[in-house]
């Protein structure tokens, strides 16, 4: 065992261990913060175990709160700027009855050995107790040895451990998705004779492993392993469709591989969730929009991208996620086939398409795209034309060069002159533009209520040239912001 590992404890969590121990009691960190110490990674979170009941916890932690129905108590502490400090989750040792419902104990018992703690953990390697004041680690299922070969395993005979929980198929899935590991062939073989079970688990805990699939470095392989085990049926049967759908010439891969290759894109390149839904889903609608064309002699499918934000809805409300998320993924579904439509794509079809997926989200848009190119296969991921798109979004985006950027607008200068409106009221606007373009720094109220008040004494033919100046210098400066963003994207 590491020597020093004690030192990889953040303070506030041996603190805890430290405060229970003082009151005669046993503190163990425990499950998937010594497995990511072990492998040399920050954990996501601190669990310590403990032989107190839930009462004599919170006795101890004045800033403490009941957790769920288990038993864990959330330690806060307000003081630290590390998120995954802030709350600590203190679990009292744990025996479960028996499951007949397979997704839920009948009962839970607190024990008194953590022994009997461990032995109803999922897997080896998160199985594995640390007491931070001996440093010792307590290691009875060869978790160690699991995590060095890299093999999920479960504690005990897989068939009993995933009948009790059918959840833990898809999570043996999950970890060897995050941790690049292989699945053990006893726990692979039980997965595929037990995987029916997973209908009985509910859409939220199969909907938090799915997320953390896709938020991992490796979630192809993921996706690929849900595939091997026969397993998609029961957590999203629309990919089950895409297996094996042959594409147009373009197209080296089937749908399915298609859409593992754009995802694993998204993973490689640490887009966000929505972006990574997007590229999982883009394309399936295909199945059902297959035809056959004669003219082309391949398939086409015409319509995928509609169909395809309409199966993407259906799935994510299924799973429950927020709606926040649902509406984003099924407009960048929706939309994905922007960039590939045209050949000659118009700075006003840019700007619409930014009211159709968000000025927020047009980039996301751009990513998802990126990531369906690399998963095609194509060679070259940033061609010219592809720039050109982004340089046209740029552009889009851009707020224009007008006398709207001022900070003084024509309602103040009809306070601070008491005139009239009038057109003389547009000439004071662009004369002043003209200076501010010329020394951004004059652009503050002050300096500007004052030339206002300047101007206001010169004759309206000296303001009106003076204004027309100020016109062509913002039509210059216009064109000079549109080569910059031009420039760049190296497109001329
Ligand atoms: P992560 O770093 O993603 O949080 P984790 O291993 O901490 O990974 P959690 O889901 O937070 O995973 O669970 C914490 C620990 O609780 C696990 O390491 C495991 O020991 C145990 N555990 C969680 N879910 C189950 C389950 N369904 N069956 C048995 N043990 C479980
Ligand atoms: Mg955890």
């Amino acid at each position: 065992m590491n020597k020093g590992f004690k030192n990889n404890v953040p303070e506030p969590v041996s603190q805890i261990t430290q405060t229970l121990k003082k009151a005669n009691f046993e503190a163990f960190l425990v499950g998937g913060c010594v497995r990511d110490m072990i492998l040399g990674k920050k954990p996501k979170d601190w669990d310590v175990t403990t032989n107190a009941t839930p009462e004599q916890i919170m006795a101890l932690f004045e800033d403490s709160f009941y957790e769920n129905d288990y038993g864990t108590v959330g330690v806060v502490d307000r003081n630290v700027t590390d998120e995954t400090l802030s709350v600590v989750e203190v679990t009292p040792y744990r025996i479960e009855g028996t499951y007949s419902d397979k997704r839920h104990p009948d009962s839970v018992r607190f024990g008194q050995d953590i022994a009997e703690d461990l032995k109803r953990r999922d897997f080896t390697i998160n199985a594995l107790a640390y007491d931070v004041e001996n440093e010792t680690l307590i290691d009875l299922y060869e978790g160690q040895k699991d995590l060095a070969a890299g093999v999920i395993r479960t504690v005990g005979e897989a068939d009993k451990r995933f009948g009790e929980d059918a959840l833990r198929m898809f999570r043996a899935i999950r970890f060897s998705a995050e941790l690049g590991f292989e699945i053990s062939p006893e726990t692979a073989l039980s997965l595929i004779k037990n995987r029916e079970a997973l209908a009985q688990v509910s859409k939220e805990r199969i909907r938090d492993e799915f997320i953390k699939i896709i938020m991992s470095e490796n979630p192809k392989k993921g996706l690929e392993l849900a595939k091997e085990g026969k397993m998609m049926s029961f957590i999203i049967p629309e990919l089950e469709e895409t297996y094996s759908i042959g594409q147009n010439k373009a197209h080296k891969y089937d749908v399915f591989e298609h859409l593992l290759r754009t995802l694993q894109c998204a993973s490689d390149k640490k887009f966000g969730l929505e972006v990574r839904l997007a590229a999982l889903f883009h394309d399936i609608g295909k199945p059902r929009s297959k035809r056959w064309s004669n003219d082309k002699n391949e398939p086409t499918f015409y319509g995928h991208d509609v169909i395809g934000g309409k199966i993407a809805k259906a799935i994510l409300e299924r799973l429950k996620f927020p709606n926040k998320v649902i509406d984003v993924v099924v407009k960048l579904v929706r939309w994905h086939m922007f960039f590939s439509d045209t050949e000659q794509i118009t700075l006003s079809a840019v700007r619409r398409m930014i009211v159709n997926v968000g000025k927020d989200h047009i980039w996301d848009l751009m990513n998802v795209r990126v990531c369906d190119r690399v998963g095609t296969g194509t060679p070259k991921e940033n061609p010219y034309r592809f720039r050109k798109y982004k340089a046209m979004i740029e552009e889009a985006l851009h707020d224009p060069i007008s006398v709207g950027m001022l900070k003084v607008n024509g309602k103040d200068i009809i306070s601070i002159t008491k005139a009239q409106p009038s057109p003389k009221i547009g000439f004071m606007l662009h004369a002043l533009l003209e200076e501010v373009l010329e020394n951004p720094a004059l652009n503050t109220k002050e300096y500007l209520e004052k030339r206002v008040l300047e101007l206001d004494q010169i004759s309206l033919e000296e303001l009106k040239k003076m204004a027309e100046s100020g016109k062509e210098k913002k039509e210059k400066a216009q064109e000079e912001q549109i080569e910059e963003i031009r420039k760049k994207h190296w497109v001329g």
